[in-house]
């Protein structure tokens, strides 16, 4: 009787689920996790099974469809329950943001495999291998178990041939993974450091106790914190358990994926923007049918579809992107620990600059706390100069001492990148008359000029215009360009070094993924001298050859009106430094500023992360901000500036009613920095709190006051632990 009746969520924006009957023919097939197509309303559309209630909530129930699809694991399930409460988001809306959109049958590819037939051993069947080649391959094999025919470049048919007729290996034909990234020759794994072994033998430890726990990573950049991943990965295939490796999107390069192919073959799946949705939907399918042990991909992978995972890993977890700035606003890391939670899995978070709430939860032993203190092969870390740009001519946007380093690197062939964290030719159009910038008419903030298209863009709704003749506000005519973007940089650079290959990398210069691909591979060829862009090169990438990297401008990111510059500059600045001298020949780095003393520009001068965060913790418990208090953020838009503004105060007067005891904050209403956007005006309020759970009801009576006063009219928008609060 119970199973005749099925609760089902749709991904619907109302926070309920819906009940329907089950046909006779289907009622063995279902369970929870299930994906099934229900009719709703005049449409139909994809839903998933929830559980079965005894009971029906009405008489007259329409029917289940069909079957769609393999049922979501169970901890998944578990997890979008988790996070529709905890991100206070429609609980149907968020199943259907784990599942991906296309996900259909499609024919799967087939391709060959050999494999080692016994695990050959001294006195076994190792004797009947002759030659150094097939030595070789049977090592690879001994340590990689299974490797797809193309991937075996190096060796001859007749090497594979000898060792199949010898009885040692066997050739198989299975499907392929879509995404294969082509053709890698296998690398028997380095030998690991003391500090790398002792961290992989700590993961293992945990990952084979089976129960849940979470380590913090802190290894400075090119400490081997990847060798460490791909150690601790390596163990888990053995017991038959899936590791999930997030990135972000930016660190998916070539270079990347290859570590992880060259290791692990076709057992692989990569979950990265540049998928079709037939091949993300084909990785999918492979990951749910145990053809993988290990996906790899940006901050929706943490669903990936393993039955049974057992191992988390969080690379670069300082990283904001791993917040979904739209519709389910989840910070996949924090994701990532409850999914690691649910299953009694091991979520591993690394980073050289950790976010202050990670390194916050190690010091407080909610974390394990696992650190490498040294580059590999003791290489030391680059020299840091920093060079107080007040001092330099105003116009001027090298210091002689970066130039004259440039110009050695060029002299001896060496790279160098630069930071800029700023697109366009310059920041901004100003009129000389009044002092006003040319703003976007839909955004507040202010246009900035690309020289190619020779017209002013705006950087948040990409509005294109021609620079005007006279000022909008007072009709000047004396109009200016104000500061100095990528572009600029790029032309003046070009005009100091006419011979030296330079190259921009940032979204206008590169667009889409095979570009940005293409780019790193011409650095990793040396075919480039000089990088130049914005934080896009800063990331993760390991080009030997640069020994030099200059930070033009670290000012960019420490005025702005967001508890976390000082925290951002800091990152930014590290991690770029942490690209200077990872191959033979040591590193340099040359930060110019306006703020020499700004303790995070001194930190980061000293590769010194510990001394930093017990600046800035001392400030966060201050005015107690995270980590040390939870904040959610209530955001109202509405394309009428009144509208928004009053439906803030109707949120604050419930708010405020009910706000007792000590300990709770509420800050606002105000104009969010960015006052408005895409048309849109917007007001926000912040909930400070050291507890979630007297925040998050205010917030839902918040949200529950204006939805009753103005229904649609008005947007309210929930962010709970808000990164972006511009
Ligand atoms: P991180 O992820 O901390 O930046 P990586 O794992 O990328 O560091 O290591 C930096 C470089 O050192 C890579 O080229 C990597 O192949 C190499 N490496 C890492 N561990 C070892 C090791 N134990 N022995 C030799 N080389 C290593
Ligand atoms: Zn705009």
């Amino acid at each position: 009787m119970s199973n005749l009746i099925v609760d089902i969520a749709v991904g619907v924006s109302v926070n309920k689920t819906f009940h329907y009957r089950v046909p006779e023919e289907m009622q063995g097939d279902l369970v929870p996790g299930s994906r099934v197509l229900v009719p709703f309303g005049s449409r139909r559309i994809p839903g998933t099974v929830m559980g079965f209630p005894g009971r029906a909530e009405a008489a007259d129930l329409k029917s289940v469809i069909k079957v769609l699809d393999n049922p979501l694991p169970c901890d998944l399930l578990e997890l979008a329950r988790w996070m529709s409460d905890y991100y206070m988001y429609p609980l149907g809306q968020t199943v259907e943001s784990v599942v991906p959109k296309a996900l259909f049958r499609a024919k799967p590819k087939k391709k060959k495999y050999v494999r080692l037939l016994t695990n050959p051993s001294p006195g076994g069947k190792r004797d009947r291998v002759r030659g150094k080649k097939q030595a070789e391959l049977v090592c690879l094999l001994s340590d990689r178990e299974e490797m797809s025919i193309d991937e075996l470049g190096a060796f001859s048919a007749q090497t594979v041939k000898s060792l199949r007729e010898a009885g040692i290996i066997e050739v198989l034909e299975r499907e392929a993974a879509a995404s294969a990234p082509g053709e890698f020759t296998p690398t028997i794994p380095p030998e690991l450091m003391t500090e790398q072994r002792e961290a992989v033998r700590r993961i293992d430890e945990a990952v084979s106790s089976g129960s849940f726990g979470v380590f913090l990573l802190h290894g400075v950049t090119g400490s081997g914190k990847t060798e460490v991943y791909l150690h601790a990965i390596k163990q888990l295939a053995g017991v038959g358990k899936g590791a999930i490796v997030l990135a972000p999107e930016i660190a998916l390069t070539p270079q990347l994926l290859s570590r992880f192919c060259r290791r692990f073959g076709d057992r692989v799946a990569v979950l990265h923007s540049g998928l079709t949705d037939r091949e993300r939907a084909d990785e999918y399918r492979r990951i749910q049918t145990g053809r993988v042990d290990v996906a790899i991909g940006a901050r929706s992978a943490v669903f990936a579809p393993f039955e049974n995972v057992g191992l988390i890993i969080v690379d670069e977890e300082h990283e904001n992107s791993y917040k979904q700035d739209e519709g389910l606003r989840y910070h996949a890391r924090d994701v990532a620990i409850m999914r690691a939670k649910f299953r009694n899995a091991v979520a591993v978070l690394g980073s050289a600059t950790p976010s202050l709430e990670s390194y916050y939860n190690a010091m407080n032993n909610k974390y394990q706390y696992l650190r490498l203190e040294r580059r590999v092969d003791h290489r030391p870390m680059p020299a840091v100069e920093i060079i107080d740009v007040k001092a330099l001519p105003k116009q001027e946007l090298y210091s002689p001492r970066l130039l004259s380093d440039i110009r050695q690197r060029l002299e001896k062939n060496e790279q160098t990148l630069l930071l800029l964290n700023r697109r366009g030719f310059s920041s901004v159009l100003i009129c000389r008359e009044c002092g006003a910038a040319i703003k976007c008419p839909s955004c507040s903030v202010s246009l900035t000029y690309h020289k190619p298209e020779q017209k002013l863009k705006c950087h948040y709704c990409g509005h294109l215009t021609r620079p005007p003749d006279k000022c909008p506000g007072c009709g000047g005519i004396e109009l200016a360009l104000i500061g100095s973007g990528t572009q600029k940089i790029e032309e003046e650079l070009q005009a100091f070094f006419p011979a030296a290959r330079l190259r921009r990398m940032d979204s206008d210069a590169v667009k889409g993924k095979q570009a940005y691909d293409e780019l790193l591979r011409q650095v990793d060829r040396r075919e480039v001298d000089i990088l130049l862009g914005t934080q896009m090169i800063a990331k993760g990438h390991d080009f030997p050859a640069v020994t030099l990297v200059g930070v033009v401008d670290a000012d960019v990111g420490l005025n702005l009106p967001d508890f976390r510059s000082a925290e951002k500059t800091f990152q930014l600045i590290t991690q770029a430094a942490g690209r200077a001298g990872r191959g033979e020949t040591s590193g340099e780095v040359i930060i110019q500023t306006m703020n020499p003393n700004h303790y995070s520009i001194q930190h980061s001068r000293t590769h010194d992360y510990e001394g930093f965060y017990n600046e800035e913790i001392v400030f966060r418990t201050e005015l107690g901000y995270p980590p040390i208090g939870r904040i959610i953020k209530l955001e109202f838009k509405s394309p009428q500036e009144s509208l928004a503004a009053e439906a803030a105060k109707t949120a604050q007067n419930r708010i405020s009613k009910l706000m007792r005891g000590k300990g709770t904050v509420l800050l606002g209403p105000a104009p969010a920095p960015l006052s408005r956007l895409r048309g849109q005006y917007r007001f926000q309020l912040l909930l400070l709190s050291q507890k979630r759970e007297a925040i998050r009801s205010l917030a839902i009576e918040g949200r529950n006051a204006v939805e009753e006063k103005f229904g649609r009219k008005c947007k309210v928008i929930v962010d709970v632990d808000p990164i972006n609060l511009m």
